[in-house]
């Protein structure tokens, strides 16, 4: 039995409990790890799913080049879909970024341009501004603005969520995810409400993001936008993906307890995943008290640990931010001294 190219792997995720990480926590707490997908991340659904879409709609034509402002991981689903698909790739993204993840988009052939991170989004410099003035120069070209773009969060009702129904035979009663573009939380979440209303949706935001206070209040604050450390979650405005209406409540997470915590979740559950997996644990267990001992949880685990190498697994840089100040000694950090 085989597949007939690499997409077809997409999907299929496994559904693995956590039995150290999450003690204290009531509930059943099961991850939903996405870093079997062929490109190490949840965003493989996407990609192919606003590929296929423009195709359909006629918007991305035979031989077209895909340009798209992207942090690495709906790069990747998308450099590979295009390469199976027959399409050239062009990603701007930001500094900020991980190294690995940029050098990953270009060996899958796609040219990356990387943009200063603390700009405006509507200052030209920005990854978004530069993405968009590409789409109008460069002919035959699609820009598949995932922030906008619903075949995202369509990827995730058709897809995720009922995988979530199905892998805990309908009994999860939270879903808790990290929030960016939105398409995640908002397709999942929706297809599970309408299996059962009373599924909670908690979605995972960062300190430096506009989300959860729009949630509360309905104000979008500019004060609430600030540089932040976290990768793939929080954003400076509002994605049409994002449907607060599936979502019950979010809740912000430091950049020291993401980062912490992301390392915690390989040392303590050996599996190796990246920064928005430690900030939606850190999360739940900030709303421990919200569960029962009987509820079913389900949490997102976005993507693979490899893309964080330079930062949260390497403990130079977490000391360099003061990450580890805390941290007990070791043997090594004894005979270190
Ligand atoms: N975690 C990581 C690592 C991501 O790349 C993303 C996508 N930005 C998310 C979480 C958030 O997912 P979504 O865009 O579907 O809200």
């Amino acid at each position: 039995m085989w597949y007939n190219n690499i997409l077809e792997t997409i999907g299929n995720t496994p559904l693995v409990k956590l039995n150290t990480i999450t003690k204290g926590v009531p509930g059943t707490i099961l991850a939903k790890i996405e870093t079997t997908n062929p490109g190490n991340s949840i965003k493989d659904r996407m990609a192919v799913k606003m590929i296929e879409d423009a195709e359909k709609s006629g918007k991305l034509k035979p031989g077209g080049t895909i340009i798209e402002g992207t942090s690495g991981n709906t790069g990747m689903g998308l450099a590979m879909a295009a390469i199976i698909k027959g399409y050239k790739c062009i990603f701007t993204t930001t500094d900020k970024q991980s190294k690995e993840k940029v050098d990953a988009l270009r060996a899958f052939g796609a040219e990356v341009i990387v943009c200063p991170t603390n700009v405006e989004p509507e200052d030209p410099r920005s990854y978004y501004s530069v993405s968009s003035r590409l789409e109008r120069e460069v002919p035959n070209s699609w820009k598949p603005n995932q922030y906008d773009n619903l075949a995202n969060s369509q990827a995730h009702y058709e897809q995720t969520g009922p995988e979530i129904w199905e892998q805990t035979e309908g009994k999860i009663t939270h879903l808790v995810v990290g929030v960016g573009t939105g398409g995640t939380i908002s397709g999942a979440g929706k297809y599970l409400k309408e299996k059962n209303p009373n599924i909670q949706v908690w979605g995972i935001d960062t300190y430096g993001s506009v989300f959860k206070k729009y949630k509360e209040t309905g104000i979008f604050d500019k004060d609430e936008i600030y540089p932040y450390i976290t990768e793939g979650i929080g954003e400076d405005f509002l994605p049409a993906n994002v449907n607060f209406d599936v979502i019950d409540l979010f809740e912000k997470v430091t950049d020291k307890d993401a980062a912490l915590m992301t390392r915690d979740i390989a040392r303590k559950e050996g599996i190796f995943v990246g920064n928005s997996a430690g900030a939606a644990i850190g999360g739940l267990i900030q709303l421990k008290d919200k569960l029962k001992p009987e509820d079913v949880v389900v949490v997102i685990f976005h993507d693979h640990g490899s893309r964080y190498m330079g930062k949260m697994y390497n403990e130079d840089w977490l000391r360099e931010r003061g990450f580890l100040q805390d941290e007990k000694l070791t043997a090594k950090s004894i005979l270190a001294k």
